[in-house]
């Protein structure tokens, strides 16, 4: 099923007390809202994270996890690790993992299997590189990326897919697509879903925009007909903002 959804990616942010007193601010200012909010601390908060929420409809997610179920992978989480402490839901292919941390495609693949085998809901990133977009090649290397992570799984298992589109050079830089750009690619994201399967599925896909999004400009890329909601970083960080971008939704 289709849905609004609004996530915030904590990144590398937030220690221990941060993270007790940024949720607190959430649970008292954030706005009644329809759409489903997620909130994604560091792996070390999650389980803190989680006791802090219980009676919240705040949903916490994780930012990442291995493909392998356990054994000799010094620094990693699985995902029956994460699913031990509350996780239902990862996120999986944000750009940083691919530009700092070397995730391909193929190692993407593999961590989209053993997320689905656990019975885990994926928020998959993808997006462009500014030379993609200069050189006119943005829906090629968007189409690649999901044909080669995603496109090999059975129609069944996208209910358990929300992709966020996040073009590399809007991620943490200011600079955000503008609505008709952000709509223009959720439009051919849902084409070529429809393509690889069919019109009602591509139609059922949750398609979240992520770079820069800030409550100035929200509502305006929320308001395109194919954008779902937003994966937000930066603007995550403080209640009243993240807030704020509940509200655009
Ligand atoms: C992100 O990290 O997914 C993101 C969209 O970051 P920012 O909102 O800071 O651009």
């Amino acid at each position: 099923m289709r849905r609004k959804i609004v996530a915030g990616n904590w990144k590398m942010n937030m220690d221990l007390s941060q993270t007790e007193s940024l949720i607190d601010d959430l649970m008292k200012t954030l706005p009644e809202s329809d759409a489903e909010v997620m909130i994604a601390p560091t792996f070390v908060n999650l389980y803190r994270a989680f006791e802090l929420l219980k009676n919240n409809k705040i949903e916490v997610i994780a930012q990442n996890m291995h493909f392998e179920e356990s054994g000799a992978f010094t620094g990693e989480i699985s995902a029956a690790m994460l699913k031990s402490v509350g996780v239902k839901t990862v996120i999986l292919g944000h750009s940083e993992r691919r530009a700092y941390f070397g995730e391909t495609d193929g190692i993407l693949a593999k961590k989209v299997d053993t997320a689905l085998k656990h019975g885990m809901e994926i928020v998959f990133c993808f997006g462009e590189e500014l030379e993609d977009r200069k050189s006119d090649n943005h829906f090629n290397v968007v189409g690649s990326q999901l044909k080669n992570a995603l496109f090999h799984l059975p129609a069944d298992a996208w209910k358990n897919i929300i992709l966020a589109y996040e073009p590399v050079w809007a991620i943490g830089t200011g600079e955000t697509a503008s609505p008709e750009q952000a709509q223009e690619m959720h439009e051919f994201i849902r084409k070529t879903i429809a393509e690889a399967y069919d019109e009602a599925l591509a139609n059922e896909v949750s398609i979240l925009y992520g770079g820069s999004v800030k409550p100035a400009n929200a509502e305006e890329i929320f308001g395109k007909p194919d954008v779902d909601g937003g994966l937000i970083g930066g603007a995550a960080l403080a209640a009243a903002d993240f807030g704020a971008i509940v509200k655009a939704i």
